[in-house]
């Protein structure tokens, strides 16, 4: 008997047997997450109802040495929740509770597995929202956004998912049950609620989330400005964030993620635009008026030939339409594509765009480019026809020159995605060996075993116990074939 077979046996005894999944075609439906690419069927799947329960399972993969996979909504595009063939997935979407919701303290308490919106939804009423809003919002898990450090349009002006998370209920990998962060102002000791938050699933499982509300602003006011090129965009996107003003959102799109979401939603973008920003303004309304006018003198200097400010929510809600469909728009004028995810300077969008271009116009490569401009947070996706021999390989390789751009000028190979399977191997490009065995030594610290999300984030499966920094000789799982030196 292998040593999940142990474990499911002991689940069974202990958990409602429409928890413990083992049929093959049940655990098929959670082989990837929202990065297809990568499937893996899980070994066990278990549907978690409380922290009782996720502590039982982390107890017992302890104990018997079995990996496991902690699983919000499985709308991860890095791979992340990436199971493991013989390990446990940890499914938390059955927790969905809203604990608590305190508009005087602002903040609510709520279950890993509660979406996203739903946060938003609970505190309307009393005139609060939940800020960091990833488009996935009405889908993904705040679980999972706590994870990836989720980011979305409005992050720019209101920080990511980190700025946002006041503490955090954690099941550690030996099973321990710890508290991390704190609701008090500040706290002394080691900001492990910062480490938790982005660890991708690393260092244990999520159980219930503290997490600030903000104010509804009491005005907002969304443009739509229309450009010949994405430089001038660009151009416009700098000179706005330096001349001082932070509104709440600017998002990009270029002519081909124009094509592809007028054809989905019909959002009546400017006629012949070579790339869109939308841009959003919240706040004191007095204040918005003035950052308006000001941010229509950017756009016009840098060569804009239309800036419309929405005239009602009607207005509003259709330009933002065209930014959030699309992703899944761009799937009509691609039968393939890949989400590329990097960040830049944002002084460097006009140069890292342009470059873009050319790098795609040389490998014959569509790109379609819609992102948080912003924050530098681009989302090249690379079309390609799987079913056409090369093209997945071009489409691939384009995509790595895209993040050795990103790096080239200072910036990220990740910046909201996370690393999860997918850039586990471009690590080595962003970090030095040190900095690895730096941040591989917090990890060992939860998790000695290497039992929570093994394979993910960093580039091979280094052994806990080694010493950090420089290496000696040659270690074990190298000489085996399993690990490189990086
Ligand atoms: C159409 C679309 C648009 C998107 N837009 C954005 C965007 O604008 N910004 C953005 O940041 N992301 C975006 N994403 C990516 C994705 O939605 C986010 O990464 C989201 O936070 C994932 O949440 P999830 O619940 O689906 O997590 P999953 O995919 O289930 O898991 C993601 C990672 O979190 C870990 N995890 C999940 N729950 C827990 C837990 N309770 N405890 C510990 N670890 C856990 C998993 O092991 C995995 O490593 C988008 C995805 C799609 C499909």
């Amino acid at each position: 008997m292998t040593a999940l077979d142990e474990l499911c046996r002991r689940l069974r005894d202990r958990l409602d047997d429409s928890s413990v999944i083992t049929d093959e075609a049940r655990r098929r439906t959670y082989e990837c997450d929202g990065l297809a690419a990568y499937a893996v069927v899980p070994g066990l799947v278990v549907l978690t109802g409380n922290a009782h329960e996720v502590q039982l399972v982390l107890r017992l993969c302890h104990e018997l040495g079995v990996p496991f996979v902690a699983r919000g909504s499985g709308t991860g595009l890095s791979g992340g929740a990436l199971p493991h063939s013989e390990g446990v997935l940890v499914v938390l979407s059955q927790m969905r509770e809203i604990l608590d919701v305190d508009p005087l303290a602002q903040r609510a308490v709520v279950q890993p597995g509660v979406l996203n919106l739903d946060v938003t939804a609970a505190a309307a009423p009393h005139g609060y929202y939940y800020a960091p809003d990833p488009s996935s919002q009405q889908i993904c898990s705040i679980g999972g956004n706590v994870a990836e450090n989720s980011g979305g349009a409005h992050c720019l002006k209101y920080g990511f998912t980190t700025n946002h998370v006041l503490s955090v209920d954690l099941v550690a990998p030996d099973g321990s049950h710890v508290r991390l962060g704190t609701t008090a102002p500040d706290a002394p000791g080691y900001d492990l609620l910062g480490t938790v938050v982005g660890s991708e699933g690393t260092l244990g499982v999520v159980t219930e989330a503290t997490v600030k509300l903000t104010r509804a602003p009491e005005a907002v006011k969304t443009v739509l400005a229309g450009f010949e090129s994405t430089d001038d965009a660009g151009t416009a996107t700098s000179s706005i964030i330096g001349a001082g003003i932070v509104p709440a959102a600017i998002e990009m799109m270029d002519a081909l993620a124009i094509h592809a979401a007028e054809e989905a939603v019909h959002c009546n973008y400017p006629p012949g635009a070579g790339a869109v920003l939308v841009i959003e303004l919240d706040g004191p309304e007095a204040e918005v008026d003035a950052q308006l006018d000001e941010v229509k003198v950017h756009c016009e200097k840098a060569g804009s030939f239309e800036v419309r400010l929405a005239a009602d929510d009607t207005e509003r809600a259709l330009i933002w339409r065209g930014r959030k469909s699309a992703f899944a728009a761009v799937g009509r004028i691609s039968p393939d594509y890949i989400v590329q995810d990097g960040v830049i300077p944002r002084t460097a969008l006009a140069a890292v765009l342009h470059r873009m271009g050319e790098l795609a116009d040389e490998a014959g490569v569509r790109v379609a480019n819609v992102f948080h401009a912003g924050d530098g947070n681009l989302h090249p996706l690379v079309l390609f026809d799987g079913e056409q021999e090369g093209e997945a390989e071009a489409a691939e390789e384009l995509s790595g020159k895209i993040l050795a751009l990103c790096l080239e000028h200072g910036g990220s190979i990740t910046g909201e995605h996370g690393v999860g399977a997918d850039k586990a191997k471009h690590m080595i490009e962003m970090f030095t060996a040190d900095d690895l065995d730096t941040m591989q030594l917090v990890r060992c610290a939860f998790d000695p075993r290497h039992l929570s999300n093994p394979g993910k984030v960093f580039p091979t499966p280094r052994l806990c116990g080694e010493r950090p920094g420089r290496h000696q000789g040659t270690h074990p799982l190298q000489e085996a074939g399993l690990a490189e030196v990086f």
